[in-house]
């Protein structure tokens, strides 16, 4: 049936209707497997590291999410980190209402996307301009293009356990998904894609010569669980970048206006050249963005030779959401979360212990990891050792049973925002008290 505004209006929901909330969480993902690969749009969400079947999400408020069952859980997966304010926040809510109203894409420069691109370039020290582009993959690919053009070099270093977006020739030694699927990298991609892509260990600076492009780097890495760079090693790649005549590249697709107010550089104080963002700018919305200094950011077309594009770049209601999402909360908010969440993860890692296994719970501003290791880990290797304990997934589906919803994988982190009450930590802690008692027996 063609689309017509009185039926669509009259029908909000109608059956087998996007969103529809009847069918059982094991009747959607069924139906959903046999025209969507997995029955997912993107392979951590089918919890295939965790074992069992996903629940399928009719509708979210604030911290909480409710599948198509009607069953309410607390979540701290937030869309991996893109929902700063929680599910349908009002402010965003009606950013995006008004927004459409006015036309969802137009293919021409609008007032949306200079607002959101000062609202960065205000915030990051040394960010003074932006592209938009539409997610964190194309952040990072334009970025890692845009250090080749400027530097006539074609090597790129990434770290082990660090993601950059599924683009070729960033896949390797990738954290969040490849690695929860325990992938090399992926079928498909040619070793030629790959052949200019170097892999170090995280925290360790790694030596940097003349064939160097970049670094590109998780400043706080958080697709391995959670880890916080090590004193001098943000310090040092700068150094080393320096040396070499590469840029740097902080990739902050998860920090960038989550971690602080200003993003990484306002907590570390360390400047790389490019920024990626993504996520938390695009309010819920799909949005990434590549920043850096006028000089390197106008060697993009049209004012420079690095050709980048995007049909719906800048987009009216992505720009819309992301504004409104940044302005709802200023640096206080942020430095009263940050402290919340600190003592959530101490109770955390408390109640965890309870399991008698070593845990660690590592906390950079509101991002918490849970990794069962009896030291804090500080590369990818310590991160696989801590999976393979297996204790995750039992930790995981008990969680979830108590309406509890952590993310699907030992990679991942848990985004608390600023839709998260102490009382809800305050029952996280005590439902995890609860099952580390359970994992101990
Ligand atoms: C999520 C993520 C990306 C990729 O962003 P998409 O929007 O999923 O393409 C890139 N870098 C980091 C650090 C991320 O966490």
């Amino acid at each position: 049936m063609p689309w017509a505004p009185e039926a669509s209006a009259s029908r909000p929901g109608a059956a087998g209707g996007a969103g529809s909330p009847s069918g059982s969480n094991r009747d959607w993902l069924d139906r959903g497997s046999r025209v969507i690969p997995g029955g997912v749009s993107s392979p951590v969400r089918s919890f295939r590291s965790v074992g069992g079947s996903p629940y399928v999400v009719a509708s979210g408020e604030g911290a909480f999410v409710v599948d198509v069952e009607g069953r309410r859980y607390l979540d701290y997966v937030q869309s991996w980190g893109a929902t700063l304010l929680g599910h349908a926040a009002p402010p965003v809510v009606d950013a995006v209402c008004t927004a459409a109203r006015l036309g969802t894409t137009f293919g021409a420069p609008t007032p949306g996307e200079v607002l959101l691109a000062e609202e960065i370039v205000r915030r990051v020290d040394g960010c003074e301009k932006v592209r938009f582009v539409s997610s964190g993959t194309e952040a990072a690919m334009t970025a890692v293009r845009l250090a080749r053009g400027v530097t006539g070099r074609e090597r790129v270093v990434k770290f082990a356990g660090c993601y950059h977006g599924h683009s070729d020739g960033l896949l390797a030694g990738g954290g969040s998904g490849v690695a929860t699927l325990g992938l090399p990298g992926s079928a498909g991609v040619p070793s030629s894609a790959v052949a200019a892509t170097v892999v170090a260990p995280y925290n360790v600076v790694p030596e940097l010569d003349e064939r160097v492009a970049c670094v590109i780097v998780e400043p706080y890495a958080a697709n391995m669980g959670l880890v916080p760079p090590l004193p001098g090693f943000l310090d040092g790649l700068r150094g080393a970048c320096d040396a070499a005549g590469a840029l740097l590249v902080f990739d902050e697709v998860i920090t960038g206006f989550r971690l602080a107010y200003g993003g990484a550089v306002e907590v570390c104080g360390v400047h790389p050249d490019l920024w990626c963002f993504g996520k938390v700018i695009g309010g819920g919305l799909p949005v990434g963005a590549v920043g850096g200094s006028a000089a390197l950011m106008d060697v993009l077309a049209p004012d420079g030779p690095v050709y980048q594009a995007g049909t719906l770049s800048g987009n009216p209601l992505a720009t819309a959401a992301g504004l409104a999402a940044l302005r709802a909360v200023d640096a206080a908010a942020y430095a009263d979360l940050g402290a919340r969440v600190g003592k959530f993860a101490t109770a955390l890692a408390e109640a965890l212990g309870r399991s008698g296994h070593p845990v660690q719970v590592p906390v950079a501003g509101p991002l918490v990891g849970i990794s069962f290791a009896a030291e804090p880990v500080t590369d990818f290797d310590g991160a696989q050792a801590a999976a393979a304990t297996g204790l995750y997934a039992p930790l995981f589906h008990a969680m979830l049973e108590r309406g509890i919803a952590l993310a699907p994988s030992p990679y991942e982190v848990l985004f608390p925002g600023f839709a998260h009450t102490d009382a809800d930590f305050d029952r996280t802690v005590a439902l995890a008290s609860e099952v580390a008692a359970e994992l101990a027996a």
